[in-house]
């Protein structure tokens, strides 16, 4: 069982070349501010010390996208995060990548920085998919990706694709995860594609176009997924997530996961100490204007009660294979019977003293925490 006691940091880059079309995470397209938001981060690094304490023991560096300024710029941040807070020896290092910013230069620069891990935008293998998805690369630029970051000497590659989007067909589907199984990465995520307000795409939906497949469609992508991938030698540890082996699954997510500190730097990047939650200026004019006055850039907080935190709980808890403890369903009443029928109906299975979402469980994981609570 992994026991993640360090806590660790996100750094939000809040830069991207092109806006894809399904996408509502901030970032601004205009990068000509990037060096002036790296000094805010190292500004904001030392500021926020006395939020968690260090060494750190994973750093991920993502947004936005990290790859659309100048790699040198970016390869300073692990540099910046040993001084303020220190990172343990050992500790997972990740930079995100779109594939068609990718070069053997900034590959060199980021493991030269102290990057150890490197996390691709793939999205899909097919041409077709990628231009519905509005994204900058094709099927080649996102191979040649992968293989260059494994050329350069990057030992831990991950990569995310997307099901879902309407005019994907379950073949279609299966031959993007050949192609990622054929690359023998560490980890692979598979994201079920959703709309969100405000997007181009969650705008058509709202016309009336078709944007995504049906419900039942989605369905037995997902259970394919994690057949197919499970059978090419993935462990299915979290309902997106697929790593070859436990010592692969992202450190810094599971710490999200398993309600660890993390200290999360730059415009919209939230934090938790282990018992409050933070979150920074959502624009980067607003992050910029507070830290050039001395302030923290918070634009919120809040402590959650102690019934919202066993919610919580249960809702992380039944997204991975770490599942949750008996003991915390036990203050519902009722339990014994809604676990008896979840366990007869496979979407539950236990394991020691710990509850488990099976494969099926995972597919109705948002829905598993309301029975107990
Ligand atoms: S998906 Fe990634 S590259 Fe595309 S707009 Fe969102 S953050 Fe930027």
């Amino acid at each position: 069982m992994i026991e993640l006691t360090s806590p660790g940091i996100y750094v939000h880059v809040p830069f991207c070349r092109t806006k894809c079309a399904y996408c509502d995470f901030y970032s601004v397209t205009d990068c000509d501010i990037a060096e002036r938001f790296l000094r805010a981060v190292e500004t904001e690094a030392a500021m926020r010390g006395d939020e968690i304490s260090g060494p750190v023991g994973s750093l991920y560096v993502g947004g936005g996208t990290p790859s659309a300024i100048d790699s040198e710029l970016v390869s300073k941040i692990p540099g910046i995060l040993s001084s303020s807070h220190g990172l343990e020896s050992g500790a997972e290092v990740t930079v995100e990548v779109n594939p068609d910013d990718v070069t053997p230069a900034m590959l060199e620069a980021f493991l030269g920085g102290g990057f150890n891990r490197i996390s691709i935008g793939v999205q899909s293998f097919d041409d077709s998919e990628l231009a519905f998805l509005g994204r900058r690369h094709d099927a080649a630029g996102a191979a040649a990706a992968i293989e260059a970051a494994r050329a350069s000497g990057f030992e831990r590659i991950g990569i995310d694709l997307i099901f879902g989007s309407a005019g994907q067909t379950l073949d279609s589907w299966r031959e993007s995860l050949n192609r990622a199984l054929e690359f023998d990465l560490e980890h692979i995520s598979c994201y079920q594609l959703t709309l969100e307000p405000g997007t181009p795409l969650g705008e058509r939906m709202l016309t009336g176009e078709a944007v995504c497949v049906e419900e039942e469609v989605q369905r037995t992508m997902f259970l394919e997924t994690s057949s197919m991938l499970s059978g090419g030698g993935y462990t299915h540890y979290e309902i997106s997530n697929f790593a070859r082996g436990e010592e692969n699954f992202s450190r810094h997510n599971m710490r999200y996961w398993l309600r660890r500190p993390y200290l999360g730097l730059g415009p919209s990047a939230h934090s938790f100490d282990g018992r409050v939650r933070r979150w920074n200026h959502r624009s980067v004019e607003l992050w910029l204007d507070a830290l050039q006055r001395g302030e923290r850039p918070s634009a919120g907080e809040e402590e959650l009660s102690g019934e919202q935190v066993r919610a919580e709980r249960l809702m992380l808890g039944f997204r991975t294979l770490l599942g949750v403890e008996t003991v915390l369903l036990k203050e519902h009443s009722g339990w014994e019977e809604t676990l008896e029928e979840l366990l007869e109906i496979s979407l539950l299975r236990i394991e020691g003293d710990r509850v488990i979402p099976t494969v099926e469980g995972f597919l109705v994981a948002d829905q598993l925490p309301l029975l107990f609570i």
